[in-house]
């Protein structure tokens, strides 16, 4: 269907950083899927793994143990401040996943019988109808409506509008059952969390017993130069959720949560694909890498030398270039105001160039390799974006 408006490149084998289209052309990739080709392309590690799940076992459903899930979930809540997951396929639906636990924990904690969730403005939690609620973008609700109910929204770091937003909803005693924010908003335009104002929601959800819910999606498995995005805000959610980055490019979401907001029985929530043995396998892969190769590290010195970079690059390009910003391998390039060029604009420009790039919003260029990127392909990575920009 005419969902997409892609590219016209055909990206045929990739190894590592790098992909080679059928033209035998090849990019270095700092989209990585979009956040999620965590180890690369054709890693090898990942490549055994795989292989020989798929000569073991494949998908069985959640009628019975899995021990491949058992694993995964065992290393999430050892490496967390979670007890137990729920997985799924994807981000939007542990999205889903996480507002149906938001609804259940409102009525049967806090007595409400019109549980409200309260939701960033230009934030991004997916496409389903509930997720997509959630995101507090307009444009996405679009031709779509109506909506579902039980959203509400306020702006993202804003820790007076938060309140007032809380206290119109609360007045008359307990409405809200939880706060949904991404610790770093990434598709919104990559707009790191301000940590005094997550401190401060923090303290509010835990006064009134309202769900933090944290949309790791993006960030999280790695991508912050810490495990989890809230170990940059200094605090700790209630649950939260993860897809992109656990598989490594293979489709899985995940809704982790402590033990007092596990509000969920037997026949709340289901999925036929969630967690089978062939997904955990790639979960429980990246995991081991992130650890055996020391990945954290790279990503907080690669992400480094990145930013540097790109600071450098601000000041090449004042007339076209504001600000950089971002975690570890998750940086945004801002453009100014009345650049005469959008940053989908320089993506697509960027391939005359070999380099792969995407856009967060109109106006930041985002960049986000493989957790695995090296020295050198940082600086491939700067020049070819320097040739971009001279050229844009
Ligand atoms: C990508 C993303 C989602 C949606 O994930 P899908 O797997 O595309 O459903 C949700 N939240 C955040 C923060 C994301 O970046």
């Amino acid at each position: 269907m005419g969902t997409y408006a892609r590219f016209p490149v055909t990206l045929v084998k990739g190894n590592g950083c790098w992909v080679k289209d059928d033209t035998g052309k090849r990019y270095l990739d700092a989209v990585a899927g979009i956040a999620t080709c965590t180890l690369g392309h054709s890693n090898s590690a990942l490549r055994r793994a795989l292989s020989q799940q798929l000569r073991k076992l494949q998908h069985v459903s959640n009628l019975y143990q899995i021990p491949e899930q058992e694993e995964l979930a065992h290393w999430l809540t050892a490496n967390s401040c979670a007890s137990s997951v729920f997985f799924c396929n994807s981000g939007a639906e542990a999205n889903e996943a996480a507002i149906k636990l938001a609804r259940k924990h409102g009525h049967t904690r806090r007595g409400i019988t019109q549980p409200v969730i309260l939701t960033a403005m230009s934030s991004f939690h997916g496409r389903t109808l509930a997720a997509v609620t959630a995101t507090g973008q307009p444009k996405y609700h679009q031709g779509f409506e109506p909506v579902v109910q039980g959203f509400d929204y306020f702006p993202y770091n804003d820790l007076q509008a938060f309140e007032a937003l809380l206290e119109s909803h609360e007045a008359k005693g307990p409405a809200v059952a939880a706060v949904l924010i991404e610790p770093l908003q990434g598709e919104g335009g990559v707009n790191p969390g301000d940590p005094a104002f997550f401190k401060r929601v923090r303290e509010l959800c835990t006064e009134r017993n309202i769900l933090l819910i944290l949309d790791e999606v993006q960030v999280g498995m790695g991508r912050s130069g810490r495990l989890w995005g809230y170990q940059q805000l200094g605090i700790e959610p209630d649950a939260f959720t993860l897809a992109k980055g656990l598989g490594g490019g293979h489709a899985i979401g995940a809704l982790l949560v402590q033990e007092k907001a596990d509000v969920f029985t037997p026949g709340d929530h289901a999925s036929t694909f969630g967690g089978n043995p062939f997904a955990c396998r790639a979960g429980l892969t990246i995991a081991r890498e992130l650890e055996r190769r020391d990945l954290l590290k790279n990503v907080n010195d690669r992400g480094n030398e990145l930013r540097t970079g790109l600071v450098r690059l601000i000041k090449a390009y004042p007339h076209l270039l504001k600000d950089a910003r971002g975690w570890g391998l998750l940086q945004g390039l801002v453009l100014q105001d009345n650049a005469n060029v959008t940053a989908a604009q320089l993506a697509a420009k960027a391939l005359d160039h070999n380099l792969l790039v995407v856009a967060a919003g109109p106006s930041v260029l985002r960049m986000v390799p493989p957790l695995v990127i090296n020295s050198r392909e940082i600086r491939t990575l700067l020049t070819r974006l320097d040739t971009t920009l001279a050229n844009g």
